[in-house]
């Protein structure tokens, strides 16, 4: 991996003037918290800034700090001088923002996904981040960008949902201590942060889990554990793409399970696959990958045509497979 330097990419932010963000399709809070965050600080720069996500911003980040920023791309191809890719690891994840940027002299790819292949000119993957938004954080600071109370609550969301809370392995004495200083110096209310991130989902996020946890099959001597949500049940629960982030947790909190998958059958003939691993020599980003999906080694992803049953059974007999290898 040949990384840029933050100093290369502060540069760059510095030079040109007409700038587009990006992130990821299905975004989450890493992602979203991150575009804000960096757009705020450019703007602040004086920059002109378009921030970007195919699906616009979401109702349950929409407390953000000048989340009103963040918008779905335009369907005509507007022109600018960088284009940033944050916290996605492959181009194609950026879906329609992407095709919004007409043409850019410089795309600049920040990210901590293992298998981000390096897309881009300028590039900073950190695979050793538990967040895009620690990464932003240091480009900010170790280049003297503007900072601010709103930079500081988005940068606060990222990093926090992306760790779980602080929970993940990646969680490191360099993320509390970011943590520590964006408390410090935004003067920031960790407890109504938390609330709105964590205690104010929609009823039907949990009438959602009820009928996810009726699906809940184990196998592999209960090391398995999945759950499986059709375009019908969707429906009739009139859920968004957005509601089920994090339902997965439930299954990677039971003991003894030490893989997680959630199957959510799609509108287009395929089916979105989410896995988390909780141990590290069973690397759920290499069976994503086989897939054509991708992440990190123990939460990754992939996107399947099929049945949902076809797509269930395949997946799973490749997860016996790999634990085969291992036990
Ligand atoms: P989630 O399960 O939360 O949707 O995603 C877990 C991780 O895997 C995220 O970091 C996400 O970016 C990555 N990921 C999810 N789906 C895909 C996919 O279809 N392709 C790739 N390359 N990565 C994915
Ligand atoms: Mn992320």
């Amino acid at each position: 991996m040949n990384n840029s330097t933050f100093e290369e990419i502060g540069r760059a932010l510095r030079e040109h003037q007409h700038f587009a963000i990006l992130s990821h399709v299905r975004p989450d809070g890493d992602a979203l918290g991150s575009q804000l965050a960096l757009a705020l600080s450019l703007q602040q720069l004086g920059k002109n800034v378009r921030v970007w996500n195919e699906e616009g911003m979401l109702e349950k980040y929409s407390f953000l700090p000048r989340a009103e920023l963040l918008t779905k791309p335009p369907a005509i191809a507007d022109d600018v001088d960088v284009a940033i890719a944050l916290d996605t690891a492959i181009q194609n994840r950026l879906g329609t923002a992407f095709a919004a940027v007409g043409s850019a002299k410089i795309w600049i790819n920040i990210d901590h996904h293992r298998s981000n292949p390096s897309y881009g000119d300028l590039v900073i993957i950190d695979p050793s981040a538990p967040a895009t938004g620690e990464i932003i954080f240091r480009q900010i600071k170790s280049q003297g960008l503007p900072f601010n109370h709103d930079i500081v609550e988005n940068l606060y969301a990222a990093i926090s949902t992306d760790t779980g809370s602080f929970q993940y392995p990646k969680t490191s004495a360099f993320t509390f201590e970011i943590a520590a200083e964006l408390v410090r110096a935004g003067g920031l209310d960790v407890g109504r942060l938390s609330q709105q991130l964590y205690e104010s989902y929609p009823r039907r996020r949990l009438e959602l889990l009820r009928e996810l946890l009726r699906t809940m099959r184990f196998s592999e001597c209960n090391r398995v554990a999945s759950f499986s949500l059709s375009s019908k049940t969707a429906a009739e629960l009139a859920a968004l793409p957005e509601d089920n982030e994090g339902l997965i947790d439930h299954l990677r909190a039971i003991r003894g399970v030490i893989v997680a998958v959630f199957f959510e059958e799609l509108a287009d003939g395929k089916v979105r696959l989410s896995m988390r691993s909780k141990d590290e020599a069973i690397d759920v980003c290499a069976i994503c990958q086989k897939f054509g999906g991708g992440g990190h080694t123990l939460a990754a992803g992939a996107r399947i045509r099929g049945s949902l049953a076809e797509v269930e059974e395949k997946v799973l007999e490749e997860i016996r497979a790999v634990l085969k290898r291992h036990s």
